[in-house]
């Protein structure tokens, strides 16, 4: 039976964990998509232009904006994210799962656009805030005022963690990846998510029908 696509959408603090999260979903199930944002900060080292972001200039990111092709936008860290809107639709449209890893501010313009009924949102919180910078540090690809900031502005991400679905603490990694698979395959047997139930439940009413 098909199904539509859901829109699942990862946010955190910076460092909690939530693009290691995202690799480990889509290893579990490769038919997920990720939306592959456009942003104006510099690459780090190990990213990929196209994989892990579409790296633009402040021009042409503004260009993207004011021509509609954005799903949402937000400036965060000083450096402006945002979501390009054909990708996703192509997804929806094949009935595959979009998997976004943005900001609060993201999160709340596709949860208010009229994606809505498919969004599925979780946040990721850390155990600790000690162990929050443990794995900024740890991750050894920013620069110390670059993690200062970034530790500066993660209680302003986790202060809206009651906007979300879904809460996981990141404690366990395989623990937390087992968790956002089984959030994900109950998702998918949302009524909404099941646009083939109406058809079916018509065929069971037939059959029940003609055998009564
Ligand atoms: P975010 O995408 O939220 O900024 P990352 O996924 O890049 O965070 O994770 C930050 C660092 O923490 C990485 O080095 C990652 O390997 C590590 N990490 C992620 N989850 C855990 C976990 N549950 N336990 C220990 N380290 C983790
Ligand atoms: P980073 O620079 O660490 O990759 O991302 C910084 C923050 O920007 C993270 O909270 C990340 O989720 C968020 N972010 C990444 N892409 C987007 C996007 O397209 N839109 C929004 N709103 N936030 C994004």
């Amino acid at each position: 039976m098909t199904r539509r696509g859901l829109l699942i959408i990862l946010s955190s603090p910076s460092g909690a964990g939530k693009s290691t999260l995202a690799r480990h979903l889509r290893a579990w199930d490769p038919t997920i998509r990720f939306s592959v944002s456009a942003t104006t900060r510099p690459p780090r080292p190990g990213e990929t232009d196209g994989r892990d972001y579409h790296f633009v200039t402040e021009v042409e990111f503004k260009r993207m904006v004011r021509d509609g092709e954005m799903l949402e936008h937000a400036h965060v860290f000083g450096n402006f994210y945002g979501s390009p809107r054909g990708p996703v639709q192509d997804a929806i449209d094949a009935g595959c799962d979009v998997l976004f890893d943005i900001d609060w501010q993201g999160a709340q313009q596709i949860a208010n656009s009229a994606l809505s009924p498919h969004v599925l949102s979780v946040f990721v919180l850390p155990p600790s805030i000690g162990e929050l910078r443990r794995r900024l540090v740890s991750r050894g690809q920013d620069a110390a005022e670059v993690i200062a900031k970034r530790m500066q502005r993660s209680w302003d991400e986790i202060s809206h963690w009651g906007g979300y679905d879904y809460v996981l603490v990141n404690d366990d990694l395989d623990a937390t990846a087992a968790r956002l698979e089984t959030i994900v395959t109950a998702e998918r047997l949302r009524r909404s998510q099941q646009p083939g139930l109406l058809a079916h439940v018509r065929t069971l009413q037939e059959e029940f029908e003609e055998t009564a």
